[in-house]
């Protein structure tokens, strides 16, 4: 009787064949997908005062459909919060009168209030008249620097405390001639607010949105990469040259520095970030504050206050409301909060 080979040559090589022309299929379906998905579509507007980029991979949509939908809410906010216009022009003609405010104002409003109490007033939304006498509001182009009888007087109206919202939500005023100016906390808010849009039309979808140093995290790169973000190096002519890279898979990340607005007189600097204890530009040393914060608003306005603070103690309770801070001081060192570090590295 002959032996039947259970292991016939020419149907395993077939088989085998089989097995690697799918593989390579599948291989080639996987990288073409991926590699859908990783397009990356990129685009600049200018918003908010700043450029804003947005850099964004959809998951099911495409991006440029998540890019325009992400702009048109950063122009909805811009309208609403600016300067000179919206519920911020109307609130500052209001002359201490009740006026209704819809649920996103009032949470606005609080968040901002929050901070301020947070920070001891170091972060103060209603600097609008000393930013005025400065002439760093948008109307006013004349900076100059004030007498200090008019900075006394101006800053008489300045406190969060004069800003007062009903207990149910539906109205706000301002009280002693108080005027406020959102510029501390809208960006971060229109980013968190454009991150929302784009995970409502596609939750996968991936990138980041950077308004004029306020950046918010779409989503890791290609899925599991981190985005590499460089602070900038404030005193360096360059907008490129960088003080330290930070690596970031999620949240928000804003930086305020003395180098974006600022004139000079007889070579002292003054810049557009106040402190409200004295309506001058802060001068503790600080020339540039980064903040980490799930939320970008949150990012913006700690990183405006953590300006005026400094860092003894200054920012050193910062941890307690979510919030990360990296200084740099005029001789260029720095000071972390704990915890900073882990975003240092990838
Ligand atoms: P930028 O990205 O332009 O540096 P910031 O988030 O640092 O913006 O906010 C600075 C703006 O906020 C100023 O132009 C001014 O309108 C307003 N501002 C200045 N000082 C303060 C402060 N201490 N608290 C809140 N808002 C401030
Ligand atoms: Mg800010």
């Amino acid at each position: 009787m002959r032996q039947r080979n259970p292991r016939n040559p020419l149907s395993s090589s077939t088989f085998l064949y089989t097995i690697l022309a799918l593989l390579a299929i599948s291989i080639l379906t996987w990288l073409f997908i991926t590699n859908d998905k990783q397009e990356y579509y990129t685009k600049t507007d200018y918003l908010l005062g700043t450029y804003v980029t947005v850099r964004v991979s959809g998951d099911k949509t495409s991006p440029v459909l998540l890019a325009n939908a992400a702009f048109k809410e950063i122009e909805r906010i811009d309208e609403k919060y600016g300067n000179n216009k919206g519920i911020v022009e109307e609130l500052n003609a209001s002359k201490g009168k009740w006026i209704e405010i819809d649920q996103e104002t009032a949470f606005l409003l609080k968040s901002a209030i929050e901070v301020s109490k947070n920070t001891g007033g170091a972060f103060d939304f209603t600097l609008y008249p000393i930013i005025k006498l400065w002439g760093f509001d948008d109307i006013n182009n004349e900076k100059r620097v004030p007498k200090k009888t008019e900075i006394g007087k101006a800053l008489l109206k300045v406190s969060y405390e004069n800003v007062e919202i009903s207990p149910d939500g539906n109205k706000v005023r301002l009280l002693n001639g108080a005027q406020i100016d959102l510029s501390g906390i809208a960006k971060g808010y229109a980013v968190d607010m454009a991150i929302m849009k784009i995970k409502s039309i596609d939750e996968k979808a991936t990138g980041f949105i950077d308004a004029g140093g306020d950046i918010g995290i779409i989503g890791p790169k290609y899925g599991n990469r981190p985005w590499v973000i460089g602070i900038r190096h404030p005193r360096s002519e360059s907008a490129d040259k960088v003080i330290d890279y930070v690596y970031m898979y999620d949240g928000s990340i804003a930086t305020s520095g003395d180098y974006e607005r600022f004139f000079e007189v007889d070579g002292i600097r003054y810049h557009h970030i106040f402190d409200p204890a004295t309506g001058y530009p802060a001068n503790n040393g600080v020339i540039s504050s980064t903040v980490i914060h799930k939320s970008a608003m949150l990012a913006d306005a700690y990183a405006t206050a953590a300006f005026v603070l400094g860092d003894s103690p200054g920012v050193t309770f910062f941890p307690r409301y979510g919030a990360l801070a990296f200084l740099v001081r005029e001789d260029l060192s720095t000071f972390k909060n704990k915890g900073f570090e882990v975003y240092l590295s990838k």
